[in-house]
């Protein structure tokens, strides 16, 4: 009953929300950019701290990244050198969904530049995408992040879905992703919720999702259900394999910098 109303949502949906890390990607992206700064182990463990619970997303993220304590330029090198994985099957998704007009968003934890390359891969414009900005001092020191973002905070996602259904006045947002600040979303925000476990099996979401998926192409599937997913579907995907593994370095050149009033940069 309940996997039918999630069913029913998802045909019907005018927008569809996605969590980036372990969902979009197959990665976590504050993990590989610790592990790039050589700070994967201590970063790992707060990690896993802060899903224990009890600890407010703005402080874990704030904690990890003063231990990560990157430079600008160390995250321009971890950009250009760390290449983003695409989780198979969700180029096709998007894709689909564009087609029929559904409007497609990345709502993330993560950070914008570093997920940059994931949303141009996808075509999803930069106002469809919600993530955290990190601030530099005038010689590049990490100082801070940008703490006005709604996903900088906990139900941070759940703000940006509520804003987004009442600006545009959907009927059926989804929320797609593998984490419990996903789940979360559902139902004040979301009208359905799908758990995504193709990278990574979250107890708690399976157990708590209206439908739990493992793999893109069952959501294919639900969008038209009278194609053959076989064949076709999986020529496309090895035609689109190739650039799967891009460098979003490529995307160096178009850098939007915001400076602020104090000498500091986001990015
Ligand atoms: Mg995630």
């Amino acid at each position: 009953m309940v996997i039918q109303q999630a069913k029913q949502v998802w045909k019907k949906a005018d927008a569809v929300c996605f969590d980036v890390d372990s969902t979009v990607i197959t990665d976590e992206g504050i993990d590989e950019l610790a592990a790039f700064c050589g700070k994967g182990k201590e970063v790992s463990q707060w990690t896993t701290r802060a899903m224990g619970g009890g600890i407010s997303f703005r402080t874990a993220l704030r904690e990890r990244l003063g231990i990560i304590g990157a430079t600008r330029e160390k995250l321009h090198k971890f950009i250009e050198r760390s290449p983003v994985h695409l989780t198979p099957g969700i180029r096709e998704l998007v894709k689909r969904l564009q087609e029929r007009g559904t409007a497609v968003y990345l709502v993330s934890g993560g950070f914008r530049r570093v997920i940059q390359g994931a949303a141009e891969q996808l075509n999803i414009p930069d106002e469809n995408v919600f993530a955290n900005r990190l601030q530099f001092d005038d010689e590049g020191h990490y100082c801070g992040f940008d703490e006005n973002e709604l996903t900088s905070d906990s139900g941070g996602k759940t703000k940006v879905l509520q804003l987004l259904k009442e600006k545009h006045r959907y009927k059926s947002l989804v929320m797609i992703g593998d984490g419990a600040t996903d789940l979360e979303t559902f139902p004040s925000a979301a009208d359905t919720f799908i758990g995504f476990g193709g990278n990574v099996v979250r107890e708690k979401v399976k157990a708590q999702a209206p439908w739990y998926v493992t793999d893109f192409k069952e959501l294919l599937k639900e969008l038209n259900p009278t194609s053959q997913s076989g064949v076709i579907e999986k020529g496309t995907e090895n035609l689109h394999g190739a650039s799967e593994h891009l460098l979003n370095g490529v995307n160096g050149a178009s850098e939007h910098l915001i400076t602020g009033v104090n000498g500091k940069h986001y990015i």
